[in-house]
Parts: structure tokens; C-alpha cells; sequence
């Protein structure tokens, strides 16, 4: 029983820290390869897969400025610990027998490939995974705001942001018992509520270009290819 997707093609952000597990830094081969397998169902289900990864599993460049260094330096770090995610990502994916592709925003021969919007579009119609790291390659941005820029930029039909949590709630669900889950929110109720999804830029680049978003827990085993089929699952916030 082949399962059909409502998507073709989707921009997956996945954040360094869900690469941690429950170590507090670096990464955990068990999620990775958690993760892979659950990319590889929609894979196999046709859907072409971009990823954008981040880095806070290893640096951030807020923490690294609060901590006396150069805040740009920082951002350089947390951009290159992106990259880094993204290597061992492409190894669990091809351990998977998934082809993938990394490129990077920020040249660095030898290792991956430079950003090419072109070429990812092409590896992306063969069917191959695109990882694409280091950010935006500027500093003083975030990987939410990375994942939007490559979302648009790839036509996505939707940008699809992993949590720990189930979506987007009322108040935060670790805390306070009575929270509730929004099952869909406007762009405009984001930014009203001031509701800590992502930060102002990423949800703006959005707003501006109709990229619909959707929040979901990553840590739930099948709630991704469950969202791609059409499950309920998450949050889903478009205009
Ligand atoms: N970063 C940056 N420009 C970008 C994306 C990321 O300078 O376009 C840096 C920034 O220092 C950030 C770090 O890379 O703290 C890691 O990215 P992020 O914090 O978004 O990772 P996540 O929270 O998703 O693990």
C-alpha cells in the first residue's frame, strides 16, 4: 500500500540540538540514524527533500559572544558547526542507501560542495537528498531563517521545522499544564502573539513569499512521514 504524499517538495530544518539526544553537545549516531530512516520513508514515497541543518549542538554565535569572543568569529563557528552536522547527517543518509548531496554557503573545496541554487534544483528532480549548510553564510542570521531563505529559494511547497514539541502552543507545555496545541496560526498571529517559533526574519521571509510553515515533533517516532501524508500533526502557519 503505496502512501501518497500533498507534498512534492519540502524544505526540512532540523536543529543541532536534536542531534544531541539526551548527551548536552554533539551528536548522538542513534538519532542520526533515527532520523535518516524516517527521511528515507519520504524518499520512498517520491517527495524530493531539501535539509537545512543547524549548529547549536556545537557552537552558537550568542553564546560565544556572551562568553567574550567576537561575535562575528562566533557566528563563522556556529556556521562551520553546521557543517559538520551536516557530514555526519550525510552519512547516516547514505548508510540508508539514500543519495545525498551537502553543499555549503560558505565555499569550501574538498570537502562539499558550494551553494549552487541551480544544481540543488537539479539534485533535487533526480530524487537525491540536498543538505544545505553553513547558513545563510552571513553571520548575525539563523538556520530558521537559512532554512526559509532555501525553502523559497527551491520553490518548497511547504518549510517544515522539527521540534521537541508537538507545534506550537498557547504557553510553553513543559510549564504550564493547561497549554494547548494551535493547530493552524496566520503569519500575522505569529508576529502579533510574539509566539517564539522562529525568529522575526525567518518568519517575515515567509510571510513576504506565502512559504507555509509547519512546527513538529521530530522526537515522535513517524509523526514526519504522518505530516506528509496528511495526518494532523504539529502546527501549520501560513497566510
Ligand atoms: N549562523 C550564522 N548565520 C546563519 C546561520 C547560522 O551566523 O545564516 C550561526 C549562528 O552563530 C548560530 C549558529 O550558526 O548560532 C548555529 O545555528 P543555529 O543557532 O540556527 O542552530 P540551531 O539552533 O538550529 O541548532
Amino acid at each position: 500500500d503505496k502512501q501518497s504524499s500533498r507534498y512534492k517538495r519540502l524544505l526540512l530544518k532540523l536543529s543541532g540540538e536534536a542531534l544531541m539526544g539526551d548527551e548536552n553537545f554533539g551528536i548522538d549516531p542513534k538519532v542520526l540514524n533515527r532520523m535518516a530512516l524516517e527521511i528515507g520513508q519520504l524518499v520512498g514515497i517520491g517527495v524530493q527533500v531539501g535539509i537545512v541543518i543547524g549548529g547549536g549542538n556545537l557552537f552558537r554565535g550568542a553564546a560565544l559572544s556572551a562568553a567574550g569572543l567576537d561575535r562575528v568569529t562566533g557566528d563563522h563557528m556556529g556556521m562551520l558547526a553546521t557543517v559538520m552536522n551536516a557530514l555526519a547527517m550525510r552519512d547516516a543518509l547514505e548508510r540508508c542507501n539514500i543519495a545525498t548531496r551537502v553543499m555549503s554557503a560558505i565555499p569550501m573545496s574538498g570537502v562539499v560542495d558550494q551553494y549552487d541554487r541551480r544544481n540543488a534544483l537539479r539534485y533535487l528532480s533526480q530524487g537525491d537528498v540536498v543538505i544545505f549548510s553553513a547558513g545563510t553564510g552571513n553571520p548575525f542570521f539563523t538556520t530558521d531563517s537559512a532554512a526559509c531563505l532555501r525553502g523559497i529559494e527551491i520553490e518548497a511547497d511547504a518549510v517544515l521545522k522539527a521540534t521537541k514539541v508537538d507545534g506550537v502552543y498557547t504557553a510553553d507545555p513543559m510549564k504550564d499544564p493547561e497549554a494547548t496545541r494551535y493547530t493552524h496560526l496566520s503569519f500575522d498571529e505569529v508576529l502579533e502573539k510574539q509566539l517564539g517559533v522562529m525568529d522575526m526574519t525567518a518568519i517575515c521571509l515567509t510571510r513576504d513569499h506565502d512559504m507555509p510553515v509547519r512546527v513538529f515533533n521530530m522526537n515522535k517516532p513517524g509523526a514526519l512521514v504522518n505530516l506528509v501524508v496528511g495526518g494532523d500533526e504539529g502546527t501549520l502557519i501560513d497566510s
